[in-house]
């Protein structure tokens, strides 16, 4: 454990042989050697041998040893082994599922690179937390996650939470004296620890250890143990899972009973079969199968960017009724650029919107001007430059500026670049005193600074806002109070600006007294304004897209944002999130219209209307607990410290990964690797596609369970032997079975997913409409067995079982794809668009083959050759399993569209859209 808070700064910079620009870059090999990466060990897996003891220790072993010993008692020993090895391979296939579901998610968890940005050489850079050392100095804002043990340098107004080390879950304010030596870690208020968050201020700290070393490596060994709390999905297996059991226990009852009353078994060959059965009908595969849909799902959607960090939200995302989404980022490109500037009597200037490049490009009327002739231009810039914790950097490698910090106070200090005043402006000339960073409620931020005149609070921010504290205003003749018409001229042009979806930011400054060196909100007023700035942020252009898609799927988009009304609604035409010429009743609302609404008013309003706009984070959070409170399952997009909050309250918290802090990410269920709303959209179609291949996946093991079990009991109640062996019917059930689910298990989705209303939450994997499906499968089936044995029972008992035996497994495989897809017919999806699905079928369909021909096992199993014609026959007589479920899926489409005419003949509205 270090002990760095009883130091100074100079004292630990020492120890440490850093120096408070940080490292130099020369001689970091070295202490790379001494220390090691900045990580901590991966989430120990699970051993291979514990996963493989795992498949044994089920009640299906334990009922297939006890087939095993009652064939051994009975004397047929090759059962005994046959059913040995079905209880390997049955494990076999088990294990394999299992290492890949786990794979699958463990790669997730590496998707989520953390970044630090360190002072380097005497440079900002932006480089992984896994490369910090000891002695190097990072900088950490407002709701970033801290990189490593630290010891803070300097720091502005800095509070962080440290619930993940300390359990006290409100934030703790720190600073940069030295501490007694015997200080309690949790009272250290001089340190930063690793995992812990900023929710406030701003920091440089020098890292004292890194990894294992850090006070969170210590306890990280019980962190690993904490276990994941059971999904709504898993329960719904295991719901499905129970209903099957209870099937599988009422069918082997009555088989029992049937066949004991016929009076033609003995007891030992009935218990045998009746064992078979009731492994046959229950489903042991299912769990596996369905943890495994649920694994390629999570992996799916993070292949197209959305990063899953709860597994339960895979599902629930198929069932997303409404998504709120926020504008800055989400459905814009967040590049923002300054492209006009209004001050005091003065002509509107344009600035160059063409990129970070500085241009040097002022005009007024089309003409270029020299912005150093503008007094009042300079203070804008003056303070756009100071009130900014937002770096731009020429990158070499990517040949292009790239910017660090928030991209409207970048696009502010692209602004003052191209008015080439930078140098003047630089920290060392201008000195910062302090700082409150940009915060969502207040919608300002504001910087303490020296300048020649003295010491100056420098504001920027919503522009109504800045106006409403200003009291007077920058003009060529020096500061005069604000009229009333000069005021309402400058709203005009917020309204104008905003109007054309620009984003209008306000600045102003205020003397301060000498000697004063902290401010805080409260200071925010008597301002003397200086001027707007509007910058543009235009749409993502597949965010229309993507809307549209949601209108289909029957989604309703809010969009939430915390920007003008009028910036809001521009930007919601062109997303399509609000047709142009809605104005009147379902038009845009603020905070202020909401806090206006009784309850009703309220929930209607939130029910009708579709952009809300100068929010605050608190209204978010309302916004979407009255939703879900009315029934709606909601995604949420989030950034900020203050979004955390909404984002655990929504169903699906959806936090950016690129622009976001760390603090929304760990709140969130999904992180967005490209912060875009197209992709919270890709993400609700694999939901959606999860949930189809649970139900196929279901649906198959269903049906033939179902025909297996209706054959054996109606033939035997006809006074028939038993249609099939012991053996057979477990071979059957846990191979053939087996195999294809697993193939099922990884269909793609048939591009239909996204023009259904979105999945009840509650609803089931095996539902009422789901039912005649599955009868007239199994019905089909169980026909077909029962005429095959029924037409070659003449030529002999082996003969006629083997001849159902083939049937059986047939109608299996062309039933796998019947499954592909519970809507679309298999020509329209495609025969070949699943590998894995034609794999297992020529897998199986050979093993059986090779089963019934190959003298040996037709020993074991019992079973007579058959000839080339009667395999043809048997084999295009199942062929009929596929016909028929495809024109029932036909049957089942006209009559959607029918009823869809009815309903449109009838102009019955469909919700939401
Ligand atoms: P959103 O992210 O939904 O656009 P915010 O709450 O971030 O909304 O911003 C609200 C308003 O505050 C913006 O319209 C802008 O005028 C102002 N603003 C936003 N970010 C900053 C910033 N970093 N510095 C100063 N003002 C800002
Ligand atoms: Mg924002």
């Amino acid at each position: 454990m270090n002990e760095f808070h009883k130091f100074t700064v100079i004292e630990a910079l020492q120890k440490l042989e850093s120096s408070p620009v940080g490292l130099d870059e020369g001689n970091l090999q070295e202490r790379r050697k001494r220390y090691g990466w900045n990580e901590l060990p991966e989430v120990e897996r699970k051993p291979l041998w514990r996963i493989l003891i795992k498949q044994f220790r089920n009640l299906l072993v334990v009922v297939l040893l006890l087939a095993a010993v009652i064939s051994y008692i009975m004397h047929h020993v090759v059962d005994v082994y046959v059913i040995l090895a079905v209880v390997l391979i049955n494990a076999t296939i088990g294990f394999t599922q299992e290492i890949r579901a786990e794979r699958a998610i463990s790669s997730l968890n590496k998707m989520l690179v953390q970044q630090a940005r360190v002072r380097r050489g005497g440079e900002i850079r932006l480089i992984r937390s896994r490369e910090l050392l000891p002695g190097d100095v990072i900088i950490l804002e407002e709701g970033e996650q801290i990189p490593a043990d630290a010891r803070i340098i300097l720091c502005r107004s800095l509070r962080t939470i440290e619930a993940s080390l300390t359990g006290e879950s409100l934030s703790i304010s720190k600073q940069d004296m030295a501490l007694p030596g015997q200080t309690p870690l949790a009272d250290r208020k001089n340190m930063l620890w690793k995992g812990t968050f900023v929710v406030a201020g701003y920091a440089e700290a020098v890292v004292c250890t890194t990894g294992l070393q850090t006070a969170i490596g210590d306890i990280a060994k019980t962190l690993a143990e904490i276990k994941p709390e059971r999904s709504n999905f898993q329960r719904k297996a295991d719901y499905l899972a129970k209903q099957m059991a209870v099937l599988a226990i009422v069918s082997t009852a009555l088989l029992f009973t049937t066949a004991y009353f016929s009076g033609n078994f003995e007891m030992q060959e009935l218990l045998l079969v009746s064992i078979a059965a009731l492994v046959s009908v229950i489903p042991e595969g299912l769990p596996a199968v369905l943890s495994i849909v649920m694994a390629i799902g999570s992996k799916r959607m993070s292949r197209r960017n959305a990063i899953i960090r709860d597994l339960n939200s895979v599902e629930t995302l198929g069932s997303v009724t409404t998504i709120i989404t926020d504008k800055t980022g989400t459905l814009t490109q967040n590049r923002m650029m300054v492209s006009r500037i209004k001050l005091f009597n003065e002509v509107e200037f344009e600035v160059s919107d063409k990129g970070w490049l500085p241009t040097r490009y002022f005009r007024q009327h089309q003409a270029i001007v020299d912005p150093g002739d503008y007094p009042i231009l300079n203070k804008l810039l003056q303070i756009a430059a100071c009130s900014n914790n937002a770096t731009i950097k020429y990158n070499v490698n990517k040949e292009g500026y790239e910017l660090m910090g928030d991209p409207t106070e970048g696009a502010l200090l692209v602004m003052v670049q191209n008015a080439d005043l930078l140098p003047s402006l630089q920290p060392g000339v201008i000195e910062k005193l302090d700082d409150l960073p940009f915060d969502s409620k207040r919608k300002s931020r504001a910087t303490l600074c020296k300048v020649e005149a003295g010491l100056q609070l420098f504001v920027v921010g919503a522009p109504e806002h800045i106006l409403e504290q200003a009291c007077q205003v920058l003009s060529p003749q020096g500061v005069i109070q604000m009229e009333e018409t000069y005021a309402s001229v400058l709203r005009k042009q917020i309204d104008e600006w905003s109007g054309k979806a620009l984003r209008v930011i306000g600045l102003a400054y205020k003397p301060i007294l000498d000697g004063i060196i902290k401010i805080d909100e409260n200071d925010i007023n008597d301002l003397v304004f200086v001027g707007f700035v509007g910058m543009i942020d235009p749409p993502r252009p597949e965010v229309k897209e993507a809307v549209e898609k949601c209108k289909k799927a029957g989604i309703r988009v809010i969009m939430a944002t915390g920007d003008h009304i009028n910036t809001a609604n521009a930007i919601a035409i062109a997303t399509g999130i609000i047709e142009g010429n809605n104005t009147g009743q379902l038009g845009a609302l603020t905070e202020q219209q909401l806090l206006l609404l009784d309850d009703r008013e309220f929930d209607d309003a939130i029910n009708t209307v579709r952009v809300f706009a100068r929010l605050t984070p608190g209204m978010k959070l309302r916004i979407a607990e009255r939703l879900q409170a009315m029934g709606q399952l909601v995604a949420m997009t989030g950034d900020g410290v203050n979004d955390a909050p909404a984002l655990k309250k929504a169903n699906v918290g959806i936090a950016m990964g690129i622009m976001g802090t760390d603090v929304a990410r760990e709140a969130a269920k999904v992180v967005l690797a490209d912060d875009n709303f197209a992709t919270i959209v890709n993400a609700v179609e694999e939901g959606r596609i999860v949930f189809a291949n649970a139900r196929q996946t279901s649906f198959f093991l269903v049906t033939t369970n179902f025909a297996e079990v209706t054959t054996l009991i109606v033939l035997i109640a006809m006074g028939y032997p038993i249609p099939l062996t012991a053996i057979q019917i477990l071979w059957l059930n846990l191979v053939t079975d087996g195999v294809g689910d697993i193939a099922l298990a990884t269909e793609r989705g048939h591009g239909d997913e996204l023009s259904a209303r979105p999945i009840n939450k509650k609803e089931n994997i095996l539902n009422k409409e789901i039912f005649p499906f599955i009868l007239i499968m199994s019905g089909t089936m169980a026909i077909l067995c029962m005429g095959v044995y029924l037409w070659f029972i003449g030529l002999g008992l082996e003969k006629a079982r083997t001849a159902v035996f083939i049937t059986m497994a047939s109608t299996q495989l062309f039933n796998l794809l019947n499954m592909r897809s519970l809507k679309k017919p298999i020509f329209e999806i495609g025969y070949f668009t699943n590998h894995y699905v034609n794999l297992a079928l020529a897998a199986s369909w050979a093993i059986q083959i090779a089963i019934i021909e190959l003298p040996l096992f037709q020993h074991i199993f019992g079973f007579t050759p058959m000839t080339l014609v009667e395999f043809t026959a048997l084999i295009v007589l199942s062929s009929s399993v596929l016909w028929i479920g495809e024109c029932y899926k036909l049957f089942l489409d006209r009559m959607r569209a029918y009823m869809g005419r009815i309903r449109l003949m009838k102009n019955e509205p469909r919700l939401f859209c």
